[in-house]
This record gives structure tokens, C-alpha cells and sequence, in this order.
């Protein structure tokens, strides 16, 4: 089986400093590729770009950075907009737009479902990120955002598509968008991040005088019955459950410890939850 490019990215390692966006500026902007790109224009492109997720409300909130850029789908909607052979997807996974044969096909640009394609308004010519190519078929093992990344948030890989298929079910990667059909080659690590709701509080204990934190106290999230996490507070009395699917309705909630415990249910939306200050009982 042949092998072929992927790219694998963790959405909990980016902390947004933008070093992967620089990267694929400098080798892009004025730079031309023959036979893989025409230089990207110095002001409105962004073929590698970071979307900022928040979640959850005061005190309990989450940012997460979201590294986006052309998903090189083995199933592309824009290769099949595409006329004149523009968009060719070569066996090595990569899909590539023609410089010149894409000349004046804006309607590509609305094609692609993840909005990687970017209208060239000077040379009118779509234009997105082509993975490299011209790197990795000089030899190069990673893309220059992975060289630039440092944090490790990119790992560039070639492998057959059967032990991608073990990799991703191996690491718990996830596509943007797979319901789309598109068949992505850019997987994704913690993607719950971005896409997944958590659920947090606070819980205190009464000790007469004064109203503690309570650390260490077992926290036991359940639904319909079924235990769905279990956790600890920490110094702050604090917990959190995360990647839970958004409007999944009616969850319990459970914390215990020696001589104290509570119980509370809560609906859960589209968005992330904080449960507030929940205070413990005597049992
Ligand atoms: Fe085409 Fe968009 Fe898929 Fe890239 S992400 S291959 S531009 S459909």
C-alpha cells in the first residue's frame, strides 16, 4: 500500500504564539513554486491560520487554539469543482492547485467547505496551503510550521493509509468536519477541546465559622445511571469534566468524602457549564 502524507496536530499543546503562521508566511509571501504554487500576496492570506475557542464562564474558563489550513481531503469537493485538471490530488495524499490552469476559477474558493482556499486578487488565481510539497519532495521530513512550532504542536507523517487508520484509532485523533464526508488527512489530537463542552464547580464545606475549599473530595459525574468520569477537587475545591457532547441533556452529580457529601443534577446545553459554589452536607 502506498505511502502517504498526514499531518497530526494537538490542539492542547498550540498556546497561539503564532510561529507556525509566521512560518508559512515567510516561505510563501514572494515566493514562487514552480509547478507547486504562485507566491502568496503579502497582506490578506492566511493558508495556515489559528481559530481561539473559549469555554466555560467565570471562574472556570478555557481558551484553545485551533491550527487550521487545507485538510488535503482524499475526497475534496474543490477538486471536483474544479475545471481544466486545476486541482490535481497526487498519490501521495497531497492535493495541489494548479498556478496557471486555475486562473480566473474563483468559484473554487467557496468549494471548499473549510474555508482554506484564498482568492489571489492580482494574479486571479485561488490559492491554499499545498502541505509543502515542494520541501517534502526535496527530501524534507516536516513542514516549516512543524520546524517553527515550538511546542510540538505539528508532526508531520508518511505512512499507509491502513496504519494511519491504527495511528488514529491508537491516539483518539479526530477530522474537522467528518460528517462532511471529505475524508480530511490533517487529524487532530484533544480536539474535545474545541468541539466538546465540560462541566465544573466549586465545592466548599461548612465548618461552622468559616466556609472551606474542599480539596481532595471525590467528584462522580453520571448519566442514565452510568458512571461517565471521576475526579478529585483540587486546592481550590475546584473539578472539571471535559469532552462532554454538547445538549446531551441530564447528568448527575455525585461528591463524596469520609463524613461529608452532596448530590446534584443539571441539564447540559450547547455551551459549557459551571455549576456554581456547591456546598456539602454532613451524611
Ligand atoms: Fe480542497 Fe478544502 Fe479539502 Fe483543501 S480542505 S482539499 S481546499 S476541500
Amino acid at each position: 500500500m502506498a505511502k502517504k502524507w498526514n499531518m497530526i496536530v494537538d490542539v492542547e499543546k498550540c498556546d497561539n504564539c503564532r510561529l507556525c503562521f509566521l512560518a508559512v508566511k515567510d516561505e510563501y509571501t514572494g515566493n514562487d513554486f514552480a509547478g507547486y504554487s504562485a507566491a502568496q500576496p503579502s497582506l490578506g492570506h492566511s493558508w495556515l491560520d489559528i481559530k481561539r475557542k473559549e469555554r466555560g464562564t467565570y471562574p472556570i474558563v478555557r481558551a484553545n487554539f485551533l491550527p487550521v489550513m487545507c485538510n488535503h481531503c482524499d475526497n475534496p469537493p474543490c477538486l471536483q469543482n474544479a475545471k481544466n485538471g486545476a486541482i490535481k490530488k497526487r498519490e501521495d495524499g497531497i492535493v495541489l492547485i494548479d498556478p496557471e490552469k486555475s486562473k480566473g476559477q474563483k468559484q473554487l474558493v467557496d468549494s471548499c467547505p473549510y474555508g482554506a482556499i484564498s482568492w489571489n486578487e492580482e494574479k486571479e488565481i485561488p490559492q491554499a496551503w499545498t502541505f509543502d510539497a515542494h520541501l517534502l519532495d526535496e527530501g524534507w521530513k516536516k513542514t516549516r510550521a512543524e520546524q517553527a512550532c515550538p511546542m510540538d504542536v505539528f508532526r508531520t507523517i508518511k505512512v499507509d493509509d491502513k496504519e494511519m487508520q491504527q495511528i488514529q484509532a491508537r491516539e483518539g485523533l479526530e477530522v474537522l468536519e467528518p460528517q462532511l464526508g471529505t475524508k480530511p488527512r490533517i487529524y487532530y489530537k484533544n480536539l474535545h477541546l474545541i468541539t466538546k463542552c465540560f462541566v465544573g464547580g466549586t465545592i466548599t464545606q461548612n465548618l461552622g465559622s468559616v466556609e472551606e475549599c474542599a480539596s481532595q473530595v471525590d467528584v462522580i459525574l453520571e448519566k442514565e445511571g452510568q458512571t461517565v468520569g471521576k475526579t478529585k477537587t483540587d486546592i481550590f475545591g475546584e473539578f472539571v469534566f471535559d469532552g462532554l457532547e454538547p445538549n446531551s441533556g441530564i447528568y448527575h452529580l455525585r461528591a463524596k468524602s469520609t463524613s461529608w457529601q452532596l448530590t446534584t443534577e443539571f441539564n447540559l446545553g450547547e455551551e459549557s457549564k459551571y455549576l456554581g459554589v456547591l456546598e456539602l452536607q454532613t451524611k
